[in-house]
């Protein structure tokens, strides 16, 4: 089979030719028709992630070991199955749970095994996607497609995922006004589940007005460019002078996670997403004055992945896929995600 992998960080991605693996006991062997590129694996290029202060996270240090496959976005069609798998076929159309945990900590016991204390996430972990096969370790890490687009697909098991355990997270008290900061992969998702799941009205904000345009014929209410000084005053004017009841930062830098702060009404609930991480500081009494609510989300477990195809299957959201790249200009993938210019998602068709 043939791979892209990363050596190291910050180094070109490979192109490797390897033996095709045969699924063995519970393994499935699939044939990957798409993987999505997120900004995930742009973070698992340049090593880790910046921390503030001069600080940097590096994924080593998390237990990723290079060279590593990267691609968490899979759908493909099964081409082999181990001995013991059953309710899954050759030739089916699936969708990849990359979020694998060790299926024993109190997360995994609970369904929750993207929060596992030892994750062996596919395309992190273990090689994951940018591949014309990926071994998954077990058949429940798959769902079948029944009539969703296999593309759209790709962005169901992260962008989408993670936005709908988001925005469900966002929806605990009720908004009526929903800040969505960042219209890239996870946030066009974001503004799209928002309408579908919650009755709030949305306001989007990014620095790029293309992606702002998109954000709003996904049925944002409200779009604004925080390069103006006066965002955080303009959305507080919007929220009829209280401020946002909820606030989801799929970006989560200096810049942006002080906009959420600042725009929060009392009672708010600020739910941190994006991994471009830094650092801020706070003012500590304004948290209990305001008591508000400050959270992680981080990606979803395969129940809500399951549910998010239903959505997607019934039309109520439609993942936009922009862009698609052979195996080949992976390097080309990843550097155009970092420019910043795709929109929506690219996928790459191995
Ligand atoms: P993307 O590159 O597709 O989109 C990022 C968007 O943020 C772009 O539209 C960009 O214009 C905008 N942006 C950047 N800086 C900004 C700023 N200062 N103010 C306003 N907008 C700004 O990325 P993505 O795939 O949507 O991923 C977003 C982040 O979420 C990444 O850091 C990614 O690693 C992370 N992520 C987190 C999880 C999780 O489970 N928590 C899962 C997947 C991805
Ligand atoms: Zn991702």
């Amino acid at each position: 089979m043939k791979s892209v992998r990363i050596p190291g960080p910050n180094e070109k991605l490979k192109v490797v030719e390897s033996e095709t693996p045969k699924p063995q006991d519970n393994q499935v062997l699939v044939k990957v028709k798409a993987v999505g590129v997120c900004h995930s694996d742009l973070h698992l290029w340049e090593g880790g992630y910046d921390l503030g202060d001069g600080q940097f996270m590096k994924v080593t240090d998390r237990g990723v070991k290079y060279p590593v496959t990267p691609g968490h976005e899979i759908v493909g069609t099964v081409e082999d199955i181990g001995s013991n798998v059953s309710g899954i076929s050759r030739g089916d159309q699936v969708l990849v749970y990359p979020w694998i945990g060790c299926g024993v900590c109190p997360a995994c016991k609970v369904g929750n095994e993207n929060l596992c204390d030892t994750p062996k996430s596919l395309g992190v972990f273990q090689d994951g996607g940018y591949s014309d096969y990926s071994l998954i370790p077990h058949s429940k890490y798959l769902a079948k497609l029944d009539g969703v687009d296999p593309e759209s697909a790709t962005s169901l098991a992260c962008s989408g995922l993670t936005a709908y355990t988001a925005i469900k997270k966002s929806n605990q008290n009720s908004p009526e006004f929903l800040v969505i900061i960042g219209a890239g992969g996870l946030g066009l998702m974001g503004v799209q589940i928002a309408k579908a799941i919650t009755k709030a009205k949305v306001i989007c904000v990014d620095l790029d007005d293309q992606k702002l345009e998109t954000a709003k014929e996904m049925g944002a209410d409200f779009i604004l460019n925080s390069k103006d000084p006066e965002t955080s005053k303009k959305i507080i004017s919007i929220c009829n002078n209280k401020g946002a009841d909820s606030v989801v930062d799929f970006v989560n830098a200096p810049p942006t996670a002080k906009l959420g702060l600042a725009v929060l009404r009392k009672r708010g609930n600020l739910v941190l997403v994006g991994l471009f991480g830094g650092s801020i500081e706070m003012s500590l009494v304004t948290i209990p004055l305001k008591s508000i609510i400050i959270q992680g989300a981080y990606t979803g477990n395969y129940t809500d992945m399951v549910e998010l195809m239903d959505l997607a299957r019934k039309g109520v959201i439609n993942p936009m896929i922009s862009k698609r790249y052979s195996l080949d200009d992976a390097n080309a993938a990843l550097e155009d995600l970092k420019a910043r210019k795709i929109l929506g998602r690219a996928v790459i068709n191995p």
